[in-house]
């Protein structure tokens, strides 16, 4: 089984798929099997039960744990319902734990309905990864499965989540060049998010 909860730098992620709707020209997961202190977060089709999530999370300790982010080798959207059982469980274990999700933001096409008020409630912060001001570079550089409709689909997630959860950023990475930043913190924005552009030498 591969590593459910691993660090990476200081912070604690919690891994639930490989499953993703994108294949992104920079993905982390082309790189290796895995990041940070974990060993492999490939699960080789064998995903993980709630149960074992739960369990994973049980013998982990999170009661001494500040914050935890959602995020591992694939979209935790595509398991929506283990997804909002464990942020629940981490909830109810350490009510003043912060819990992040990390997404690509594509919840509403990935599970054929609106999502955004439950994943909005469910996380302290929402992080979407923007990528590209325009629905064509995002396409090119996400190459998702549902070309033309993921990028307005991903705002309109983003607008949506700004509604109900207290804090929702949208991030791109530097090496889109000023103008296209700029175009991007417009969009942010004006969905109610904070706008993040992380360097490249930083890793993505
Ligand atoms: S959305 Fe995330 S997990 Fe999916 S291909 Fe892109 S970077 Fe990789």
């Amino acid at each position: 089984m591969a590593d459910i909860i691993y660090t990476l730098c200081g912070g604690t992620y919690i891994n639930i798929t490989n499953k993703c709707p994108c294949r992104c020209t920079f993905c982390i997961r082309s790189q290796g099997n895995a990041v940070g202190e974990a060993e492999n977060l490939w699960f080789y089709g064998n995903e993980p039960s709630l149960d074992e999530i739960i369990k994973a999370v049980d013998d982990y300790g999170f009661e001494n744990v500040d914050s935890v982010v959602f995020c591992g080798y694939g979209e935790p959207t595509e398991r929506l319902d283990v997804l909002l059982a464990t942020a629940k469980h981490l909830r109810e274990i350490n009510p003043s734990i912060k819990i992040r999700l990390n997404t690509n933001g594509l919840s509403d096409l990935i599970n054929d309905r609106s999502t955004a008020q439950e994943i909005g409630k469910a996380f302290d912060v929402v992080s979407v990864s923007l990528n590209d001001p325009d629905s064509d570079s995002y396409d090119k550089v996400t190459r998702n499965i549902y070309p033309t409709k993921a990028f307005p689909a991903m705002l309109e997630f983003t607008k949506q989540c700004a509604r109900f959860c207290p804090h929702v950023r949208m991030s791109v990475v530097d090496v889109i060049g000023e103008e296209n930043i700029e175009k991007s913190r417009k969009i942010a924005e004006s969905l109610g998010a904070e706008f993040v552009c992380r360097s490249f030498d930083n890793g993505r």
